[in-house]
Protein backbone atom coordinates (compact mmCIF):
# COMPACT_ATOMS: atom_id res chain seq x y z
CA UNK A 1 0.00 0.00 0.00
CA UNK A 2 1.54 3.69 -0.82
CA UNK A 3 2.27 5.09 2.35
CA UNK A 4 1.11 9.15 2.30
CA UNK A 5 3.81 11.93 3.56
CA UNK A 6 5.32 11.23 7.06
CA UNK A 7 3.36 12.87 10.08
CA UNK A 8 6.86 15.12 10.93
CA UNK A 9 6.06 16.33 7.30
CA UNK A 10 2.46 17.22 7.60
CA UNK A 11 2.87 19.08 11.05
CA UNK A 12 5.54 21.32 9.36
CA UNK A 13 3.53 21.73 6.52
CA UNK A 14 0.15 22.15 8.64
CA UNK A 15 2.34 24.64 10.74
CA UNK A 16 3.35 27.03 7.24
CA UNK A 17 -0.15 26.60 6.46
CA UNK A 18 -1.29 27.78 9.62
CA UNK A 19 1.36 30.57 10.75
CA UNK A 20 0.07 32.35 7.05
CA UNK A 21 -3.24 32.51 8.41
CA UNK A 22 -2.61 33.27 11.84
CA UNK A 23 -0.57 36.74 9.99
CA UNK A 24 -3.13 37.53 8.15
CA UNK A 25 -5.44 37.81 11.70
CA UNK A 26 -2.04 39.54 13.09
CA UNK A 27 -2.17 42.32 10.59
CA UNK A 28 -5.72 42.93 10.32
CA UNK A 29 -5.63 43.70 14.32
CA UNK A 30 -3.26 46.01 13.65
CA UNK A 31 -4.76 47.63 10.60
CA UNK A 32 -7.72 47.69 13.00
CA UNK A 33 -5.90 49.58 15.51
CA UNK A 34 -8.12 48.50 18.53
CA UNK A 35 -5.45 46.31 20.57
CA UNK A 36 -7.29 44.96 23.75
CA UNK A 37 -4.04 45.12 25.45
CA UNK A 38 -4.25 42.87 28.80
CA UNK A 39 -1.74 43.24 31.25
CA UNK A 40 -1.06 39.50 32.44
CA UNK A 41 1.88 40.46 34.77
CA UNK A 42 4.90 41.94 35.41
CA UNK A 43 6.13 43.43 31.59
CA UNK A 44 3.95 40.94 30.61
CA UNK A 45 1.11 41.78 28.06
CA UNK A 46 -1.42 40.18 25.76
CA UNK A 47 -2.74 41.82 23.36
CA UNK A 48 -6.43 40.71 20.88
CA UNK A 49 -3.91 39.62 18.01
CA UNK A 50 -2.24 37.13 20.58
CA UNK A 51 -5.74 35.70 21.31
CA UNK A 52 -6.77 35.48 18.39
CA UNK A 53 -3.75 34.20 16.40
CA UNK A 54 -3.47 31.60 18.76
CA UNK A 55 -7.27 29.63 18.86
CA UNK A 56 -6.73 29.86 14.91
CA UNK A 57 -3.27 28.09 15.17
CA UNK A 58 -5.16 25.62 18.32
CA UNK A 59 -8.50 24.74 16.29
CA UNK A 60 -6.69 24.17 13.38
CA UNK A 61 -4.61 21.93 14.86
CA UNK A 62 -7.18 20.22 16.63
CA UNK A 63 -9.25 20.19 13.34
CA UNK A 64 -6.27 18.29 11.88
CA UNK A 65 -4.90 16.19 14.78
CA UNK A 66 -7.50 15.56 17.64
CA UNK A 67 -5.34 13.52 19.28
CA UNK A 68 -1.61 15.14 18.96
CA UNK A 69 -1.02 17.68 22.23
CA UNK A 70 -0.79 21.06 21.71
CA UNK A 71 0.47 23.63 24.14
CA UNK A 72 0.03 27.65 23.55
CA UNK A 73 0.73 30.42 25.26
CA UNK A 74 -2.15 31.85 26.33
CA UNK A 75 -4.41 30.70 29.08
CA UNK A 76 -7.49 32.56 29.53
CA UNK A 77 -11.26 31.85 28.96
CA UNK A 78 -11.21 33.48 25.76
CA UNK A 79 -8.22 32.04 24.17
CA UNK A 80 -8.92 28.59 24.65
CA UNK A 81 -12.68 29.01 22.62
CA UNK A 82 -11.59 27.05 19.89
CA UNK A 83 -15.07 27.87 18.54
CA UNK A 84 -13.56 29.92 15.25
CA UNK A 85 -15.06 31.19 11.90
CA UNK A 86 -14.61 28.44 9.38
CA UNK A 87 -12.36 30.30 7.05
CA UNK A 88 -9.69 30.51 10.13
CA UNK A 89 -9.00 26.79 9.98
CA UNK A 90 -6.33 25.35 7.38
CA UNK A 91 -8.08 23.30 4.65
CA UNK A 92 -4.95 23.13 2.47
CA UNK A 93 -1.34 22.73 3.31
CA UNK A 94 2.30 23.71 2.23
CA UNK A 95 3.13 20.76 -1.02
CA UNK A 96 6.83 21.71 -0.55
CA UNK A 97 6.93 20.19 2.45
CA UNK A 98 4.72 18.13 2.46
CA UNK A 99 6.50 16.04 -0.47
CA UNK A 100 9.93 16.55 0.95
CA UNK A 101 11.97 13.88 1.55
CA UNK A 102 11.73 13.25 5.87
CA UNK A 103 14.99 12.08 7.59
CA UNK A 104 15.01 8.59 7.95
CA UNK A 105 14.80 9.08 11.69
CA UNK A 106 11.85 10.85 11.54
CA UNK A 107 9.63 8.82 9.06
CA UNK A 108 7.95 6.28 11.41
CA UNK A 109 6.98 9.11 14.67
CA UNK A 110 3.77 8.68 16.35
CA UNK A 111 1.16 10.83 17.39
CA UNK A 112 1.68 10.37 21.08
CA UNK A 113 5.21 11.15 20.68
CA UNK A 114 4.50 14.39 19.80
CA UNK A 115 3.96 17.82 21.84
CA UNK A 116 3.24 21.13 19.46
CA UNK A 117 4.63 24.24 21.30
CA UNK A 118 3.12 27.47 19.79
CA UNK A 119 3.92 30.76 20.61
CA UNK A 120 0.87 33.00 19.03
CA UNK A 121 2.69 36.46 19.02
CA UNK A 122 5.85 36.57 20.56
CA UNK A 123 7.11 40.20 21.07
CA UNK A 124 3.54 41.61 22.54
CA UNK A 125 5.15 44.28 24.43
CA UNK A 126 7.33 45.49 21.05
CA UNK A 127 3.65 44.64 18.93
CA UNK A 128 2.32 46.96 21.51
CA UNK A 129 4.39 50.00 20.58
CA UNK A 130 3.87 49.46 16.96
CA UNK A 131 7.35 47.63 16.59
CA UNK A 132 6.34 45.72 14.29
CA UNK A 133 9.33 43.92 12.85
CA UNK A 134 10.20 42.29 16.27
CA UNK A 135 6.61 40.21 16.39
CA UNK A 136 7.01 36.65 15.07
CA UNK A 137 4.87 33.31 15.57
CA UNK A 138 6.37 30.48 17.04
CA UNK A 139 5.38 26.49 16.00
CA UNK A 140 7.29 23.90 17.41
CA UNK A 141 7.16 20.27 16.81
CA UNK A 142 8.69 18.40 19.11
CA UNK A 143 9.32 14.43 19.44
CA UNK A 144 9.86 12.91 23.05
CA UNK A 145 12.14 15.83 24.25
CA UNK A 146 13.67 17.34 21.21
CA UNK A 147 12.58 20.37 19.05
CA UNK A 148 12.47 18.49 15.45
CA UNK A 149 10.57 21.08 12.85
CA UNK A 150 9.30 24.61 13.61
CA UNK A 151 8.61 27.65 11.98
CA UNK A 152 9.23 31.36 12.66
CA UNK A 153 7.02 33.57 10.75
CA UNK A 154 7.25 37.05 10.64
CA UNK A 155 3.71 38.56 10.19
CA UNK A 156 5.02 42.25 8.96
CA UNK A 157 7.98 40.90 6.38
CA UNK A 158 7.38 43.44 3.38
CA UNK A 159 3.96 44.01 4.49
CA UNK A 160 2.80 40.32 3.65
CA UNK A 161 4.69 38.19 5.75
CA UNK A 162 7.36 35.06 5.73
CA UNK A 163 7.72 31.96 6.71
CA UNK A 164 11.37 30.57 7.81
CA UNK A 165 11.09 27.21 8.68
CA UNK A 166 13.59 23.89 9.59
CA UNK A 167 13.81 20.37 9.78
CA UNK A 168 16.08 18.55 11.80
CA UNK A 169 18.21 16.06 9.73
CA UNK A 170 16.53 17.97 6.49
CA UNK A 171 17.46 21.26 6.17
CA UNK A 172 16.12 24.95 6.00
CA UNK A 173 13.56 26.91 3.89
CA UNK A 174 12.25 30.02 3.29
CA UNK A 175 15.17 32.06 4.01
CA UNK A 176 18.87 32.00 3.60
CA UNK A 177 21.63 31.54 6.25
CA UNK A 178 24.36 34.19 6.55
CA UNK A 179 27.33 34.33 8.12
CA UNK A 180 28.19 36.87 11.25
CA UNK A 181 30.78 39.54 10.81
CA UNK A 182 34.03 38.18 10.94
CA UNK A 183 35.69 41.40 12.24
CA UNK A 184 33.57 42.00 15.68
CA UNK A 185 31.45 39.88 17.97
CA UNK A 186 27.85 40.65 18.30
CA UNK A 187 25.61 39.45 20.79
CA UNK A 188 21.95 40.12 20.75
CA UNK A 189 19.72 40.25 24.22
CA UNK A 190 16.43 41.52 25.01
CA UNK A 191 14.82 45.03 24.75
CA UNK A 192 11.90 45.15 27.23
CA UNK A 193 13.29 42.91 29.99
CA UNK A 194 16.97 44.56 29.75
CA UNK A 195 18.27 45.42 33.55
CA UNK A 196 21.64 46.16 35.32
CA UNK A 197 22.04 42.38 36.02
CA UNK A 198 22.01 41.71 32.52
CA UNK A 199 24.11 44.57 31.77
CA UNK A 200 26.42 43.27 34.33
CA UNK A 201 26.48 39.99 32.81
CA UNK A 202 27.12 41.21 29.01
CA UNK A 203 29.77 43.63 30.15
CA UNK A 204 31.17 39.87 30.58
CA UNK A 205 31.39 39.38 27.06
CA UNK A 206 32.87 42.80 26.42
CA UNK A 207 34.70 43.69 23.94
CA UNK A 208 31.93 43.38 21.67
CA UNK A 209 28.56 45.18 19.76
CA UNK A 210 25.12 44.36 21.66
CA UNK A 211 22.05 44.85 20.11
CA UNK A 212 18.57 44.89 21.46
CA UNK A 213 15.79 43.69 20.59
CA UNK A 214 12.26 42.18 21.23
CA UNK A 215 11.17 38.54 20.82
CA UNK A 216 13.06 35.06 21.14
CA UNK A 217 12.27 34.54 17.59
CA UNK A 218 13.28 37.79 16.52
CA UNK A 219 16.77 37.66 18.30
CA UNK A 220 16.83 33.40 16.39
CA UNK A 221 16.34 35.52 13.16
CA UNK A 222 19.67 38.28 13.99
CA UNK A 223 21.68 35.43 13.98
CA UNK A 224 20.57 33.56 10.88
CA UNK A 225 20.71 36.53 9.30
CA UNK A 226 24.10 36.97 10.12
CA UNK A 227 23.81 39.86 12.31
CA UNK A 228 24.36 38.32 15.72
CA UNK A 229 26.96 35.15 16.40
CA UNK A 230 24.44 34.26 19.31
CA UNK A 231 21.76 35.38 21.42
CA UNK A 232 22.36 35.76 25.06
CA UNK A 233 19.49 35.74 28.32
CA UNK A 234 21.16 34.93 31.60
CA UNK A 235 17.85 34.84 33.03
CA UNK A 236 14.44 32.86 33.85
CA UNK A 237 11.75 34.41 31.88
CA UNK A 238 11.40 33.19 28.65
CA UNK A 239 9.60 29.69 28.14
CA UNK A 240 9.18 26.42 26.16
CA UNK A 241 7.05 27.99 23.54
CA UNK A 242 9.48 30.79 22.97
CA UNK A 243 12.32 28.50 22.34
CA UNK A 244 10.84 25.26 21.20
CA UNK A 245 10.11 26.82 17.00
CA UNK A 246 13.21 28.97 16.74
CA UNK A 247 15.44 26.04 18.54
CA UNK A 248 14.52 23.81 15.74
CA UNK A 249 14.72 26.49 13.05
CA UNK A 250 18.35 27.44 14.23
CA UNK A 251 19.08 23.61 14.54
CA UNK A 252 18.19 22.40 11.20
CA UNK A 253 20.52 25.42 10.00
CA UNK A 254 23.50 24.18 12.41
CA UNK A 255 23.32 26.49 14.92
CA UNK A 256 22.13 25.24 18.61
CA UNK A 257 20.44 26.70 21.61
CA UNK A 258 20.74 25.76 25.57
CA UNK A 259 20.33 26.91 28.96
CA UNK A 260 23.28 28.63 30.72
CA UNK A 261 24.91 25.21 31.43
CA UNK A 262 25.06 24.29 27.88
CA UNK A 263 21.87 22.08 28.37
CA UNK A 264 18.98 21.33 26.26
CA UNK A 265 15.48 22.07 27.46
CA UNK A 266 13.21 19.50 27.22
CA UNK A 267 10.02 20.16 24.99
CA UNK A 268 7.89 16.83 26.45
CA UNK A 269 4.00 17.05 26.98
CA UNK A 270 5.33 16.88 30.80
CA UNK A 271 6.95 20.16 30.65
CA UNK A 272 3.26 22.08 30.37
CA UNK A 273 2.56 22.71 33.69
CA UNK A 274 6.24 24.04 34.10
CA UNK A 275 7.07 25.89 30.85
CA UNK A 276 9.92 28.31 32.21
CA UNK A 277 13.74 27.57 30.32
CA UNK A 278 14.98 28.36 34.29
CA UNK A 279 18.45 28.46 33.45
CA UNK A 280 18.41 31.52 30.64
CA UNK A 281 18.45 31.08 26.94
CA UNK A 282 21.64 30.91 24.75
CA UNK A 283 21.90 30.29 21.32
CA UNK A 284 24.62 30.49 18.59
CA UNK A 285 25.23 31.09 14.82
CA UNK A 286 25.81 27.94 12.87
CA UNK A 287 29.29 29.41 12.41
CA UNK A 288 30.08 29.85 16.01
CA UNK A 289 31.15 27.09 18.30
CA UNK A 290 28.49 26.77 20.76
CA UNK A 291 30.62 24.80 23.56
CA UNK A 292 33.48 27.01 24.01
CA UNK A 293 31.00 29.68 23.91
CA UNK A 294 29.84 28.62 26.75
CA UNK A 295 32.79 27.88 28.29
CA UNK A 296 32.85 32.07 28.29
CA UNK A 297 29.60 32.37 29.85
CA UNK A 298 30.12 29.72 32.41
CA UNK A 299 33.29 32.20 33.15
CA UNK A 300 31.27 35.11 33.82
CA UNK A 301 28.75 33.07 35.84
CA UNK A 302 31.18 32.47 38.64
CA UNK A 303 33.39 35.89 38.46
CA UNK A 304 29.57 37.43 39.14
CA UNK A 305 28.93 34.32 42.24
P1 LIG B 1 12.54 39.29 25.28
O1 LIG B 1 13.89 38.80 24.92
O2 LIG B 1 12.54 40.10 26.55
O3 LIG B 1 11.86 39.97 24.14
O4 LIG B 1 11.70 37.99 25.62
C1 LIG B 1 11.57 36.91 24.74
C2 LIG B 1 10.31 36.13 25.11
O5 LIG B 1 10.43 35.65 26.44
C3 LIG B 1 9.04 36.98 25.09
O6 LIG B 1 7.95 36.17 24.75
C4 LIG B 1 8.89 37.42 26.52
O7 LIG B 1 7.56 37.65 26.86
C5 LIG B 1 9.44 36.21 27.28
N1 LIG B 1 10.09 36.66 28.50
C6 LIG B 1 11.41 36.87 28.71
N2 LIG B 1 11.64 37.29 29.96
C7 LIG B 1 10.46 37.36 30.57
C8 LIG B 1 10.05 37.73 31.89
N3 LIG B 1 10.94 38.12 32.80
N4 LIG B 1 8.73 37.66 32.16
C9 LIG B 1 7.83 37.28 31.22
N5 LIG B 1 8.15 36.92 29.97
C10 LIG B 1 9.45 36.96 29.64
MG1 LIG C 1 7.12 34.89 23.42
MG1 LIG D 1 3.54 35.38 22.97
Amino acid sequence: MAQGPALICKLLASSVSVAHKAGKIIRDVMLKGDLGIIDKGENDLQTEADRSAQRCIVASFKNLYPNIKVVAEEVDKHSLNLDVPEDWLITELDSNILNLECPQNLSEIKEDQITIWVDPLDGTSEFAKGLVDHVTILIGVCVDDDAVAGVIYQPFWQNKGRALWGLVGYGIGGFEVKEPPTDRKVYVTTRSHYDKAIETFIDGLKPCDIIRVGGAGNKVLYILEGKAHAYVYPRAGCKRWDTAGPEAVLKAAGGELTDAHGNKYSYSKENEKDPLNKYGVFATSPKFNHTEFMKLISEIQSKLE
